[in-house]
């Protein structure tokens, strides 16, 4: 039966399911605005479906694994055997969970959902599209929109991910086997992340780059101790090299082509390759141009910092807005869309937003390095505290990296750190708050942390840029 057109109106309507939109939408219903989200495939988005959890959950499972079977210098022997099937299983497990309580959270604070693809009819109507052939649609009214349609990965010439041994991060993260030898283009934060996993599955793993090193956005010395350990896990790199075509091998799998600057060409044996090399806003298929909204030449669409389009009612917020395109920061866009719409005070105007990467070890970063808080104008003073002097790390048995913090050897203020090692996606968040709440070193250092705890190398660390520390030698 095709269903008819029926028109219905709402006071916020949001595009995308994902942590930018969902957050949105519940933040405009607390706000006691009538608000419908409509999502095409399926809530929560990339990050619950195929993104920050399914990954999480196959680095935790495969970090189990491995580090129980290399423990014999605690005096554990185990040869544990992993059931990929049953690992993702679980894993499936935990993104249901979740997908299913973003309904529900949705649901009571009286959002109303829709199932169909969104697209612009004109400034102040939608058109959503319902499921398959023959749903129908509806057209919606709205006195305000969010578009939060996230981003997908970049697809290259030669890698069509409709061919079963080409990759995206999503097949990555949804394999119930694992491939004898991985191929990795791109050894940006996906890459190392699902590099590091897969190896420690027991894949043979080369990530081919074109720059000259991996994590490009990141400080050298931690890009070394990450790279470093990659290798010992068996990661082969090669950099510099482009990856041109695949072709079928002769032993039954495939041959990855790269090729130098140069014109230096190189092949290397696999089963499959993952593509990973960055993500593009999806915006085909919206009809922004009939919202009177446009994409810069990369195709994000431009925001000021209450996340409103050039079109003052409508705002775009998470991935599809550009930079940085992580949850938190599409979280905290969301909400400020929000809050706008309500008619609060609400602005991007946080003094810094955390990045963390999931390898082995973590990186966890916020604000500024020692050169970027130069080239600002600041004249920066610094203090590191080595996981190899913590007593916590000692016992765990994850001594590589190091917590720097980088402050205004003028006021005091913490204006930055660079944590590399056990738990740093967790430690950024106390640097973090730090910065938000305008602390200084000292206030770091003066405040006691407890014993024994990884969290004691934060306070380390801004007591030896104090020129204080007890545990390390200071600078
Ligand atoms: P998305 O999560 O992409 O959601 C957009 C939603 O909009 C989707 O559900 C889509 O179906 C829907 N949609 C699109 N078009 C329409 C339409 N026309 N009508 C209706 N619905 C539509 N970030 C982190 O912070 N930490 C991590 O550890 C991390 N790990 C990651 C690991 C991987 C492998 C990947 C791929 C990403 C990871 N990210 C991580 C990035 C994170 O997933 C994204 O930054 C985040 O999902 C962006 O949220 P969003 O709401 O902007 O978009």
């Amino acid at each position: 039966m095709v269903v008819g057109d029926v028109t219905t109106g709402t006071e916020v309507l949001v595009i995308g399911a994902g942590p930018g939109g969902y957050v949105a939408a519940i933040r405009a219903a607390q706000e006691g605005l009538d608000t419908t989200l409509v999502e095409k495939d399926a809530y929560g988005g990339a990050c619950l479906n195929r993104g920050c959890i399914p990954s999480k959950a196959l680095i935790t499972g495969s970090g189990l694994a491995h580090e129980a079977g290399n423990a014999e210098f605690m005096g554990v022997h185990a040869d544990p055997a992993v059931d990929m099937g049953k690992m993702i299983e679980w894993k499936d497990g935990v993104v249901d969970r979740l997908t299913g309580g973003v309904e529900k959270l949705c649901k009571a604070n009286g959002v109303n959902l829709i199932e169909g693809t969104a697209s612009f009819v004109d400034e102040h109507t939608a058109r959503v599209a319902h499921g398959g052939e023959g749903q129908g649609s509806e057209s919606i009214e709205f006195e305000h929109a969010v578009v939060a349609t996230g981003s997908r990965p970049i697809q290259i010439p030669g890698f069509d991910f409709a061919e079963d041994h080409v990759w995206s991060s999503a097949e990555a993260l949804d394999a119930d086997t694992v491939p004898d030898r991985l191929g990795i283009v791109g050894g940006g934060y996906i890459g190392m992340e699902l590099a590091t996993t897969y190896a420690k599955l027991g894949a043979d793993v080369t990530v081919v780059e074109m720059l000259d090193d991996i994590l490009d956005p990141y400080e050298d010395d931690v890009k070394r101790i990450v790279r470093t350990r990659a290798e010992e896990l068996g990661v082969e790199f090669h950099f510099g090299e482009g990856a041109s075509e695949w072709s079928e091998a002769a032993d039954g799998g495939y041959l990855l082509h790269t090729e130098t600057e140069e014109g230096e060409e190189s092949t290397y044996g696999v089963d499959k390759v993952l593509v990973a090399v960055g993500r593009r806003p999806v915006t085909d298929g919206l009809d922004l141009g009939e919202a009177g909204i446009e994409t810069d030449d990369r195709g994000f669409i431009e925001t000021d910092d209450r996340t409103r389009t050039a079109v003052d009612h409508i705002h775009a917020v998470g991935d599809v807005s550009g930079e940085p395109m992580l949850a938190h920061a599409a979280s905290k866009e969301g909400i400020v869309a929000a809050e706008v719409i309500a008619g609060e005070p609400a602005a991007m105007d946080q003094q810094a937003i955390p990045a963390a990467v999931f390898t082995d070890p973590e990186i966890g970063t916020v604000g500024l390095t020692e050169a970027e808080a130069e080239a600002e104008g600041f004249d920066p003073v610094v203090g590191e505290m080595p996981f190899n002097a913590s007593g916590r790390a000692m016992t765990t048995g994850h001594t590589e990296g190091f917590v720097r913090i980088v402050a205004d050897d003028e006021t005091g203020f913490v204006l930055g750190a660079q944590i590399v090692g056990p738990e740093a996606s967790e430690l950024i968040a106390e640097v973090a708050l730090a910065i938000e709440m305008g602390a200084t070193l000292e206030d770091v250092a003066a405040t006691v942390h407890t014993h024994p705890t990884l969290a004691e190398a934060v306070m380390e660390a801004a007591e030896n840029a104090r020129g204080q520390a007890i545990h390390t030698l200071n600078r």
